[in-house]
């Protein structure tokens, strides 16, 4: 079955209500756990319907934000997204106080359980029209950001077609493209000034009715973190900054001398003289190359990617009105995930490609799961499988880039080790949002700056006004979307690091941990997944120290100059 030939209808909650209110029913009256179990496989259904339905609904308005159809269903199933959320707690509530409790938590482990007792803990019916109109508020965002028309050179582009332009060997078209990305945020600065300042004070306003002192513990309840807190965390981003940062700044001074500037700017973000390696050939090409990669990797990725293909589950280059940027999505109901990507030309489009089907692997790794919510992990280990299949296909890397591969691998490492510091930043940066709900745009913008230079500071925007008076994040889609989801990206990759070395020393067990932790998808909680896969764990006193020391010494091993 294709994705076309996918079923899709509206579900009309008070429908669903009713249905949930009978299994409750039946659920306390059974008077065994089999019983209770074959209760459970109903609500499955239903969930696994909604959550199908949404996503396809979701996925056709970011393919296409001007279709006013593809508009309308997105807006149903966010609108009705509260009303279930409400039906959902209430069987989480009768689930948690199920007299069979222990003989399920045999069966299904205590995980399932934790994230019931988080899902109590992030929704209480009192703010469902919080909820709904933070869904309105976040889709502004979206349209404003995916309607971008900008001018360049003659021609017209969206952020996603402007891209190249950032990377481009010409010094100057490189910074002329930056000029005109930020002159679209300028012009669009009051209405995302508006938009996160709604957000801010909606969310704070939910988390004090929920009886919480600010938005932070209810943020993290809604990430389902099990493991760790927000004073963790900040640990975590003390080790990189001590760690991480010093190691940037030297990349930084290589990379003066590789561009043979004496001064590095915002817009020099480039590795080589010559530009950054591209992927050789057209998108089909690309995927020809993916499905050759796939197949010879394993035959569980194999077959994997092949259904992919026939089934049409890739949406990859970038075109008018599609949303940018990349993400996979799962229809339970099919037990089949999405790719959706906007291939533009760049290294990004060979890196967007491995680290969705990482997470889309992942996925249909773990179908057979036997919760829902067991198909996917906690975001920061699932962005475990996303970022280290994008080291895992290494060995392939010159099926894409030919001459260049050695290039990519280099730039790759430094763009990864790089990421570090600037995900730390938007991390802490949105912890004192939410520590400071008050504070006005401007507050937020100049904070932002006095953080930059704690985790980026050799950054130097010359003279772009727009980044220079701290507006930067705001294209940071995670601040005003998905609140706190940006650490996990740090502590996958530390993860993924491990992997990295894991397949450096032997394939076959590296392989068999990976494949391992895709399987057990979201079955047991983020430290819990990494003894699966016999990883250490980022928050532990000395682990990344190691890990990036590792990852330092390959790169001091690779002689730029001749690559
Ligand atoms: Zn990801």
């Amino acid at each position: 079955m294709k994705y076309a030939d996918y079923n899709y209808e509206r579900i009309d909650p008070v429908q669903v209500k009713s249905k949930i209110i009978e299994i409750i029913d039946g659920f306390n009256n059974t008077k065994n756990v089999k019983q209770q179990k074959k209760w459970m496989d109903k609500t499955k259904v239903i969930f696994s319907d909604y959550e199908t339905y949404a996503s396809i609904a979701h996925l056709n308005f970011n393919k296409d934000t001007k279709d006013n159809n593809a508009n309308k269903e997105n807006d149903y199933y966010d609108k009705i997204e509260p009303s279930m959320k409400e039906i959902s707690l209430n069987w989480a509530k009768t689930l948690l106080k199920g007299k069979f409790r222990k003989d399920l938590e045999n069966i299904y482990g205590n995980h399932f359980f934790n994230l019931k007792e988080l899902e109590l803990k992030s929704f209480d019916p009192k703010i469902k029209k919080q909820v709904e109109e933070e869904n309105k508020l976040k889709n502004e965002y979206t349209k404003i950001i995916a309607g971008a028309r900008i001018e360049f050179e003659g021609n017209t582009y969206n952020l996603s077609g402007l891209g190249p332009f950032h990377t481009d060997a010409d010094r100057g078209i490189r910074k002329r493209s930056y000029e005109a990305r930020f002159s679209f945020f300028e012009k669009n600065s009051e209405d995302l000034d508006l938009i996160y300042d709604k957000l801010v004070s909606l969310r704070h306003k939910m988390a004090l009715q929920l009886g919480y002192t600010n938005y932070i513990p209810l943020g993290y309840a809604q990430m389902g973190r099990t493991d760790y807190n927000h004073m963790d965390v900040a640990g975590y981003r003390d080790q990189i900054v001590e760690n991480v940062v010093p190691l940037v700044s030297r990349l930084h001074e290589q990379k003066k001398e590789i561009l043979g500037l004496d001064h590095l700017y915002f817009y020099d973000g480039i590795n080589y003289k010559e530009g950054d390696p591209k992927p050789k050939g057209t998108p089909d090409e690309l995927v020809s190359a993916a499905q050759k990669m796939y197949e010879e990797l394993s035959p569980e990725t194999g077959s994997f990617f092949n259904m992919m293909i026939n089934e049409e589950l890739l949406d990859l280059v970038n075109r008018e009105g599609k949303m940018g940027g990349g993400f996979c999505t799962a229809f339970p109901k099919y037990k089949r995930p999405y790719i959706f990507s906007n291939f533009n030309g760049t290294d990004h489009d060979v890196t967007v490609l491995t680290h969705e089907a990482g997470h889309a692997f992942q996925v249909y790794s773990a179908r057979n799961q036997p919760l829902i919510e067991y198909y996917w992990p906690t975001l920061e280990a699932a962005e475990i499988h996303s970022m280290s299949m994008e080291f895992i296909t290494w060995p392939w890397m010159e099926n894409f880039f030919k001459e260049d591969t050695e290039r990519f691998k280099y730039l790759h490492m430094v763009k990864s080790i790089s990421f570090l510091p600037y995900g730390a930043c938007v991390d802490h940066f949105q912890h004192w949002v939410y520590e400071n709900p008050e504070a006005s745009p401007n507050e937020r913008k100049s904070k932002w700056g006095e953080l930059e230079k704690i985790y980026l500071p050799l950054r130097d925007y010359d003279d772009l006004d727009f980044p220079k008076r701290g507006g930067i994040w705001q294209s940071q889609l995670h601040i005003y979307q998905i609140p706190f989801y940006y650490i996990d990206y740090t502590l996958a990759q530390i993860c993924a690091f491990q992997f990295w070395s894991k397949f450096n020393q032997d394939r076959a067990t590296a392989w068999k941990d990976y494949h391992k932790l895709c399987k057990a998808g979201g079955s047991c909680s983020f430290i819990e997944l990494l003894k699966i896969a016999d990883l250490k764990s980022p928050f532990e006193p000395g682990v990344l120290t190691n890990v990036v020391s590792e990852i330092w010494e390959w790169l001091s091993s690779v002689d730029v100059k001749k690559i």
